[in-house]
């Protein structure tokens, strides 16, 4: 996966509800290196949500594809499977992959390069109210706040960069600098 080449992995991680979905859409939009990896589901498609925002699979197919060797990596995110499918990024692009933190620990684990941007909200009120403001019914938020709480030890350990997700606009700047930063490191190592 990208070893051989100065090409980057970008995992972009962080607890639900603290803004990665919007923060690598728009990354993507304002940088045409980035490629942005469409990841599958067998969680339902949630109202108002964009219909290519996964591949919406049912259990079967997911399950086919995991016998088949079709995931980078995969894991079981509150009852849903959620997996990326093996990346073939465009010739020169770098891959974004968005993904909790099990699953980020799955790609360090089989590329010692990608680079883990783990994404941390202002408060845990703000990814709450964040949650809310998304539509998430209550119990759903509720599950995910308490995963949260096990998750960003695991995702502070093994980041590259902790970033907290307070302005939209600053995260953007600071991670659009650390993407600068890194990809010159490594076509001059
Ligand atoms: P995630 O992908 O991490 O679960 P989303 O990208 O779906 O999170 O964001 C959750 C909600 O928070 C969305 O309604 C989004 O518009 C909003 N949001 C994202 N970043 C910010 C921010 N910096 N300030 C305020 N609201 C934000
Ligand atoms: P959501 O249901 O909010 O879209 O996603 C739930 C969690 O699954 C989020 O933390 C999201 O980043 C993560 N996720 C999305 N796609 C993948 C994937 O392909 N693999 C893994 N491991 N996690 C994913």
């Amino acid at each position: 996966m990208n070893t051989n080449d100065s090409s980057l992995v970008i995992v972009v991680s962080g607890p639900g509800g603290v803004g990665k979905s919007t923060i690598v859409e728009k990354l993507v939009q304002r940088d045409e290196r980035l490629w942005l990896s469409r990841s599958w589901t067998t969680r339902e498609q949630r109202p108002g949500e964009a219909s290519d925002a996964y591949k919406f699979v049912s259990r079967r197919e997911f399950e086919d594809n995991i016998a088949a060797n079709g995931f980078l990596e995969w894991t079981d995110f509150l009852g849903n499977l959620y997996g990326t499918p093996t990346p073939r990024p465009p010739a020169g692009k770098d891959t974004v992959l968005e993904i909790e933190v099990d699953g980020a620990q799955q790609v360090k684990r089989l590329n010692a390069s990608a680079l883990l941007l783990f994404v941390l909200p202002p408060s845990r009120q703000e990814q709450k109210a964040r949650l809310r403001g998304r539509g998430d019914a209550d119990q759903k938020v509720e599950k995910r706040l308490r995963k949260a709480e096990e998750e960003e030890p695991v995702g502070k350990a093994i980041a590259d960069y902790v970033i907290i997700n307070d302005d939209l606009e600053s995260t953007l700047e600071e991670m659009s600098r650390i993407i600068a930063y890194e990809r010159k490191q490594r076509t001059s190592s």
